[in-house]
């Protein structure tokens, strides 16, 4: 809690962004603080257990900023879901709901192996649209997801429940 508690006071509050009534929590002050950012890794990584996983898979672009080095510190590999009409084919795709509109999210055509034990990670667990996207991503190439891994959760908006009976870890959750 107390480590959970410090790295929470680096992500800064910003309001109306990006649009009226919407609370933005910025992370990128965590990310230039060197120490905060690898006792972040550290973190994620320590709630791994030990040769459990295959792969991490993050999504862009801030599960890129958490997800390769958390790939590195447990000494696998990393592989990028990007924002359709960015990876050349063939790759996999699957939409899914924003709060105004869709958005898809593709993989390159197997990057993940069947049966790869994976952990998905992203910077903020929302309404959890984009975290089931990429678990439906996930298991569509026959791969387990075994964690998915978040630095906060915004609990109001109700994303474990689009997660349902996966496992979820998030480092803090806000009311
Ligand atoms: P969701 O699909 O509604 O769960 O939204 C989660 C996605 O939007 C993630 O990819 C996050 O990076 C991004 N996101 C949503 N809210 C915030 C925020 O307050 N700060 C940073 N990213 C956010």
């Amino acid at each position: 809690p107390g480590r959970a508690a410090a790295l929470a006071q680096l992500v800064r509050d910003v309001p109306d962004y990006p649009q009226p009534g919407v609370m933005f929590r910025d992370i990128t002050g965590l990310l230039a603080d060197g120490p905060a950012f690898a006792d972040l890794v550290g973190a994620f990584a320590a709630a791994q257990e030990p040769g459990a996983v295959d792969l991490v898979v993050g999504m862009e672009a801030r599960g890129f900023l958490l997800g390769a080095p958390l790939a590195v510190a447990l000494g696998v590999g990393f592989v990028p879901l990007r924002k359709a009409g960015k990876l050349p084919a063939p790759t996999e795709r699957v939409a899914y709901d924003l709060e105004y509109g869709t958005a898809e999210l593709e993989v390159r055509t197997g990057s993940i192996p069947a049966g790869a034990r994976v952990v998905v990670v992203d910077d903020v667990l929302a309404t959890g649209g984009t975290a089931a996207a990429a678990v439906e991503l996930v298991e569509r190439c026959g791969a387990q997801v075994v964690d998915v891994q978040f630095l906060l959760e915004l609990d109001a908006l109700g994303g474990r429940a689009r997660l349902a009976g996966r496992p979820l870890t998030s480092l803090w959750a806000v009311p």
